[in-house]
């Protein structure tokens, strides 16, 4: 089955080198984002995954929580940006913490 290539919030394309993956690899489960903003409206309002195929923990990934530095367990969600070939991922213990770093301007926020 291929992944879902439509932004999960807004319905527009999204190419494989372009915009946000959110996934749980411990359910199978992913989400795609054309932006970090939707995935805010999101994870408040629908909620709905996917389930995807052999969803993995992202290769060179921090084991540590993105926004509060606690080491992740199986839980953990990750939140991929991807931009060309380049695939910038970072980890969240829970939903909570995935949507409080979206609100805060992710990765690019002081
Ligand atoms: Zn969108």
């Amino acid at each position: 089955m291929a992944k879902s290539n439509k932004c999960d919030w807004c319905g527009v394309e999204v190419l494989e080198d372009d915009g946000y993956r959110l996934i749980q690899p411990k359910r199978n489960l992913g989400a795609t984002f054309c932006r970090l903003e939707h995935v805010v409206p999101w994870l408040m309002q629908k909620d709905d995954w996917h389930i995807w195929n052999n969803v993995q923990v992202p290769e060179n990934v921090s084991p540590l929580d993105a926004r509060t530095g606690t080491e992740l367990d199986e839980d953990a969600l990750y939140l991929i940006h991807h931009r060309g070939d380049a695939r910038i991922s970072d980890g969240f213990a829970d939903k909570d913490g995935v949507l409080a770093w979206a609100k805060a301007g992710g990765r690019y926020s002081t």
